[in-house]
């Protein structure tokens, strides 16, 4: 039996257990940063495959070794993130989450027991290719400043440092069956802003008394939206939206403050770093220009995701060996942010989609929201899929 074959063929083995340990995380999701023991669980399970974890990076992240024959040759990094979201489930499945406003919306549980399963297939077969992977389980990707950059710091691309990484996500837009690829830029950098509108209240009749800071906010909106169609270039995409503003006066009461939120995105570091000095700027001098003030608090997020040409080149190849070229599909750029791209501001890296859709089961729910699954057939193509890809990138394959 060649590889190719063998790796299919551990994959579906594996499936059952694989889906099992995706309903068990389904059912018992962590929020960011909490992922306590979701770690315990995949710590204990790479034990059971013979696989010595390295626990509490990062607080509740993993890194673990499979080394291959003359493991100093090269390395490659898998990365999986392992956090839930603050979302009500809706869904009536066995595997619902057990746990009041949380659940994994957001695949995660797909992703880190898809690379279990990698990891076990690839345990099984460390006899027959050269290198030495490494595999990242990591804590809060949907929470700033993201785990990704707290694994960073704590030396999980280090000892050794992966010639490159990949990871994986689900893709409600995807069928089933099918893997999503895209070469250079791909997701976009955010940032969230928080603006804070001070005037004085007081009698919606007697305005010449106050200084209006609802007012002055809808000034500040409109006018931010000129750092985007004036400021920006009109060949970089980039977003600015405000999702929240919140005044509390009354029909007949102005307030002394509003409160407004949204997120900026970008592809390019050096407009992110201008756009949001613009922002900043431009707000606090219109409400001080209209006799009120602006605080601008700005969480910084992730940094652009560019997925590695050659790297894609590569994966993507083995992707068409493994599931057929047809299966293989092109996907689009977006301005969505994903906290795997602080690996690939340090390595080669590339991002690439599961399909998870399945109109004929009604599984056509996006991420993020409670009606959030996927066909989990997607697990019976995951953990080979990837397990095939690392070996492409360890050059242990043509
Ligand atoms: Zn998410
Ligand atoms: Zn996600």
């Amino acid at each position: 039996m060649n590889l190719l074959t063998r790796i299919q063929s551990l994959s579906e083995e594996s499936f059952t257990e694989v889906v099992a340990w995706r309903r068990h995380l389904h059912a018992n999701p962590e929020l960011s940063y909490e992922e306590f023991n979701t770690s315990k669980f995949v710590a204990a399970q790479l034990r059971s495959f013979g696989i010595e974890p390295q626990e509490g990076i990062a607080t509740t992240g993993i890194v673990a070794l499979i080394k291959g024959k003359n493991p100093e040759k090269k390395s490659v990094a898998l990365r999986a993130d392992m956090d839930a979201l603050p979302i009500q489930e809706i869904n009536n499945v066995p595997y619902k989450s057990t746990k009041p406003g949380v659940m994994h919306a957001c695949g995660h549980d797909v992703h880190t027991s898809s690379l279990l399963g990698t990891a076990k297939i690839l345990q099984q077969v460390k006899d027959q290719f050269e290198g030495t992977i490494k595999l990242i389980f990591q804590p809060g990707e949907e929470k700033n400043p993201g785990g990704a950059s707290y694994m960073i710091r704590d030396g999980a691309l280090l000892n050794p440092t992966p010639s490159s990484i990949i990871g994986q996500h689900v893709m409600p837009l995807v069928p089933v069956g099918k893997i999503g690829f895209r070469e250079g830029m791909y997701m976009a950098s955010s940032d969230e802003i928080y603006l804070k509108v001070i005037g004085k209240g007081g009698h919606g009749a007697a305005p010449e008394l106050t200084i209006d800071p609802v007012v002055i906010a809808a000034h500040i909106i409109i006018a931010l939206q000129q750092v985007i169609s004036r400021n920006a270039s009109p060949k970089q995409p980039t977003v600015l939206t405000f999702g929240r503003i919140i005044g509390e006066g009354a029909t007949n009461i102005i307030p002394d403050e509003v409160n407004i939120a949204g997120t900026f995105r970008a592809l390019n570091e050096a407009w992110r770093k201008e756009g949001l000095q613009k922002i900043t700027k431009m707000a606090e001098s219109i409400a001080e220009g209209m006799g009120g003030k602006c605080e601008v608090t700005i969480s910084h997020g992730y940094p652009y995701l560019e997925n590695n040409p050659e790297v894609t080149r590569r994966i993507r190849k083995a992707a068409e060996a493994y599931v057929g070229k047809e299966n293989v599909v092109d996907i689009d750029l977006t301005l969505g942010s994903e906290d795997f791209a602080y690996y690939s501001h340090v390595v080669p890296a590339s991002f690439y989609r599961l399909g998870t859709r399945n109109e004929s089961k009604g599984i056509t729910s996006y991420v993020h929201t409670p009606t959030f699954d996927i066909d989990e057939g997607a697990l019976k193509i995951g953990p080979g899929l990837m397990a095939w890809m690392a070996l492409a990138e360890l050059d242990s394959i043509n």
